[in-house]
């Protein structure tokens, strides 16, 4: 097949990583005759200093051209100045806007070898492995809010309609289908409206459209604590905006370190954007030791979800799987041991894929 990949490496370590999972995707294309095509754009910090602008104009254009995106990470200290006009994140929200990317996918599977990595007891984690879907384009991010003119009082409004509901629950509950059909439903229903609206809306739809899944819903704050006390008993949960945001930031820690995290944000239709979990890490930027693994698995999310090349999807998580297993680590999960440089571990990982 033929596809069109936007690279945006953006600031830090972005480039060095993207560069690593670009030389996977070119042996994916190679073992499986594909032909891939790259557009390497520039977004974030570094298109500020050459545009003044984190996402320009022929950016997004060449962002709307491609079937998938891939992004490294955006910000650092050099753009920091709070009197800035802009600031290198506002490219990031941007793009997830224009192109509607409502829907984030976050799979957290911490990988065996590397489970005492983990704050959490070995068996605690081992076996875990959990899909979240967060809203990303409503809620309270999005809805109605303001400052009164003394001063004295706030206000955010957490929003849902049915359509914006029902379409994540979809994309939650297609997902559990082809996984080991779970979905648990993560809400406030005890309190708020919106989320008594949310409860009723996740029901209908998969009563109507997913009978044979196994459905249940689980209130915010207990979920907080299950992720912790058992989360090998989660498949796919799907949630709102902020719920989301909070609970994945939670669940990362689960692996015990950033730098093996990918995550994809679907919109329909349109590319979908794929990336690590992780920022642009300025502490270790331009020294070649940055983990690239993250943005591999989010190259394989994009084979998977964009291109819909699970095999190849499925190959690359394979070869990431079988390095980590073999005992190759980058400094961030060597904990004192020797490491490899981030393009030893890219090459590795392309080598094992033939
Ligand atoms: P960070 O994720 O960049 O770094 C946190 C720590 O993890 C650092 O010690 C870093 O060295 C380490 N780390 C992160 N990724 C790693 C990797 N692949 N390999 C090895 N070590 C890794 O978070 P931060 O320091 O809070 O933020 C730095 C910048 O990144 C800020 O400007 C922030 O706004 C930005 N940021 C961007 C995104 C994004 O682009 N999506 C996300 C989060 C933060």
């Amino acid at each position: 097949m033929e596809a069109r990949f936007a690279l945006l490496p953006g600031d830090g370590i972005g480039p060095e990583i993207v560069a690593e999972a670009r030389r996977v995707l070119e042996a994916v294309a190679g073992r499986f005759g594909h032909a891939f095509t790259f557009d390497v754009q520039p977004m974030g910090g570094a298109a500020i200093d050459e545009f003044g602008d984190p996402l320009p104009q022929s950016t997004l254009a060449a962002c709307r051209a491609a079937d998938a995106l891939l992004l490294g990470a955006v910000g650092g200290p050099r753009w920091d100045d709070p009197t800035a006009k802009t600031r290198p994140e506002a490219g990031l929200l941007r793009i997830r806007k224009d192109l509607g990317l409502y829907a984030n996918l976050r799979p957290v599977q911490p990988h065996r070898a590397l489970i005492d990595a983990s704050p959490l007891r070995r068996d605690v984690v081992e076996g875990t492995d959990i899909l979240f879907v967060r809203e990303l384009t409503g809620g309270i991010y999005f809805g109605p809010d303001g400052v009164d003119e003394d001063g004295s009082r706030a206000f955010s409004t957490m929003e849902y309609t049915t359509a914006e509901i029902a379409r994540i629950v979809r994309v939650a509950a297609d997902a559990a289908t082809a996984r080991r059909g779970k979905l648990t439903s993560v809400d406030k229903a005890n309190v708020l409206e919106v989320s008594r609206h949310w409860r009723r809306v996740a029901a209908d739809v998969v009563a109507a459209e997913y009978p044979g899944l196994e459905y249940e819903v689980v209130l915010v704050d207990a979920m907080a604590m299950h992720l912790l006390s058992r989360p090998r008993d989660f498949d796919v949960v799907v949630t709102g905006n902020m719920f989301g945001d909070i609970l994945t930031d939670e669940a990362s820690m689960l692996p015990g370190s950033l730098g093996m995290l990918p995550s994809a944000s679907l919109g329909d239709p349109g590319p979908g954007l794929f990336e690590p979990v992780h920022g642009s890490a300025p502490d270790i930027a331009g020294r070649g030791v940055a983990n690239p693994l993250a943005t591999i698995l989010a190259a394989a999310m994009a084979l998977r979800h964009a291109l819909g090349l699970s095999a190849e999807a499925e190959a690359v998580e394979r070869a990431v799987a079988s390095v980590i297993e073999r005992g190759l680590r980058t400094a961030d999960i060597a904990a004192g041991g020797p490491f490899v440089s981030t393009a030893e571990m890219g090459a590795a990982v392309a080598a094992q894929l033939g």
